[in-house]
Parts: C-alpha cells; sequence; structure tokens
C-alpha cells in the first residue's frame, strides 16, 4: 500500500477542545430571486473528519457545496477555510479537490495527464509530477491503465480517475457531489469501500453530497441532514440513527 504522509493529519478524530476545524460556516444565507434555499447554516468541518451533507432533492445540498467551492455566490453569512475568509476568492483561489458530476475527465488527455493536470498548474516539476501520478493511481487502483483515453475506461475507473485526480495535490477539502450516482448498485458498493480507505489512507478531509442514506451511513464520521436549507440533524451516523432529533430525521433512517 502507498503511504501519503503528506496529508494524513486526520488523526484526530477523538472529538473535543483538541480537534482543529478546516471550513467553519456561519450564519450562511442564500437566496434566488425571493427563494431563500439556505436558510442560516452553521457548520463546523473538523480536520480530517468524513462529513456528508443528506437529504431530499431540492433540500439546497448542491447549493451549499457549489457556495464552499465558488461557483456560487452566497447572500450572507461567513467562511473561513483554516482561519482564512475565502467569500471574495475563486474556485482555483480556494484550491479545494471537486469530483462532482459536471467536470467530467478531459476526452482528449490520457488518465495519466488527467490526473496530472492540477499539479501543472500549479508548476510542479515534471519528475515530482510522475512520482506523484503513478502514487495516485496506485491509491486507486488504475496503475495498469495509466495510457488509457477516458472513453476506454469504464464508468467506475473513470470515477476513480476523478478521484485521484482531485486528490493529487492534497487539497485542505475535497468536496463530491454525488460521485456515485450514475452507477450500478454493486460498483457503488465496491467504489464506496475504496472511497474509505483512501479517505482512512490519506486523511483528506471530505465533503460528501448523497441522498442515499444507506451510502451516507457507510461512509461518514458525521452527516448532516438537509431540510428546506436548514440541518435538521448534525451528529455520527449511530447518534442519529438511535437518537434522531424529529420524525424528518427518523424518517431517513
Ligand atoms: P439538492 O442538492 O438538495 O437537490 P439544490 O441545492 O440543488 O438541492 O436546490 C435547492 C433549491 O434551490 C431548489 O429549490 C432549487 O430549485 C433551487 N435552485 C438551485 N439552483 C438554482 C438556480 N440557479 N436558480 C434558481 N433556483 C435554484
Amino acid at each position: 500500500m502507498t503511504q501519503v504522509t503528506a496529508t494524513s493529519h486526520g488523526a484526530d478524530k477523538t472529538g473535543g477542545a483538541q480537534d482543529s476545524v478546516t471550513l467553519r460556516v456561519r450564519d450562511l444565507r442564500k437566496s434566488f430571486g425571493g427563494n431563500e434555499v439556505l436558510r442560516g447554516i452553521d457548520l463546523d468541518v473538523r480536520t480530517g473528519e468524513f462529513l456528508t451533507l443528506l437529504g431530499p432533492s431540492g433540500s439546497g445540498k448542491t447549493t451549499l457545496l457549489r457556495i464552499i467551492a465558488g461557483f456560487e455566490s452566497h447572500t450572507s453569512g461567513e467562511m473561513l477555510l483554516r482561519g482564512r475568509d475565502i467569500a471574495g476568492l475563486s474556485p482555483s483561489e480556494r484550491g479545494l479537490g471537486m469530483v462532482f458530476q459536471q467536470y467530467a475527465l478531459f476526452p482528449h488527455m490520457t488518465v495519466a495527464d488527467n490526473v496530472a493536470y492540477g499539479l501543472r498548474m500549479r508548476g510542479w516539476d515534471r519528475g515530482k509530477i510522475g512520482k506523484r501520478v503513478s502514487e495516485m493511481l496506485e491509491i486507486v487502483g488504475l496503475p495498469h491503465l495509466s495510457g488509457r483515453k477516458p472513453r476506454q475506461l469504464s464508468g467506475g475507473q473513470q470515477q476513480r480517475v476523478a478521484f485521484a485526480r482531485a486528490l493529487a495535490y492534497a487539497p485542505q477539502l475535497l468536496l463530491m457531489d454525488e460521485p456515485l450516482g450514475a452507477l450500478d448498485r454493486s460498483l457503488r458498493l465496491q467504489l464506496e469501500e475504496e472511497i474509505k480507505r483512501v479517505h482512512r489512507q490519506m486523511g483528506t478531509t471530505v465533503i460528501y453530497v448523497t441522498h442515499d442514506q444507506e451510502e451516507a451511513l457507510v461512509l461518514s464520521d458525521r452527516i448532516a441532514i438537509m431540510e428546506e436549507g436548514r440541518f435538521a440533524g448534525l451528529d455520527t451516523p449511530t447518534a442519529l440513527y438511535q437518537r434522531p432529533p424529529s420524525t424528518f430525521v427518523a424518517k431517513f433512517f
């Protein structure tokens, strides 16, 4: 197994005052026209944790993720990444890793070039890029496919490459929006295991969006349940399952 030490800051997940916070969100609001779709979101994403936004379609999950990514403006509120106000920064200045369905792989580039892309943009030298790309393809189990084009890969393999591309430059925070949504069930289960393993191995802080309860239960350290632009509950899967704070949350499990 390849060890990646640069990002292994996720060891402390025990809770309590010593936990550091990667992303702090305070009273975040968003309106489209007169329609308020985020209605005062408060969230501390702890360093190294896997946090899932779970909720029905239209509850505001994707909008929240897109605002954190910088693809959508917010109406009011605060967002601090490791203490730094990111509200005025472009998506690339925020330096986050992203696996979104609309950010497909570059079809004309090989697998290796797709994974290398963000590293080239950041001015890494060739040798270092080559080493990192091999390391990442090893981690996602695709070292033998580095010369292929995306169209020569299965859906699951493409998702693995997208995952490797997003993690290659060791982002402080990885955002994933329904990355397994388009895949069939057995492949989804397989990739869930893989995502869990890579998260553990690299210690990356993750915000993951899904409407699939089972997926959220399997993957998450904590789950934020979204209901009409607010959090109806935010806790560990066990706590939410055993002591749901409302009937809405209970309905989800
Ligand atoms: P989810 O990801 O939970 O399905 P979304 O964040 O996509 O929810 O949507 C939340 C609400 O915001 C929905 O009512 C949706 O119609 C609305 N919405 C999202 N994007 C836009 C937009 N660009 N313009 C207007 N309304 C939007």
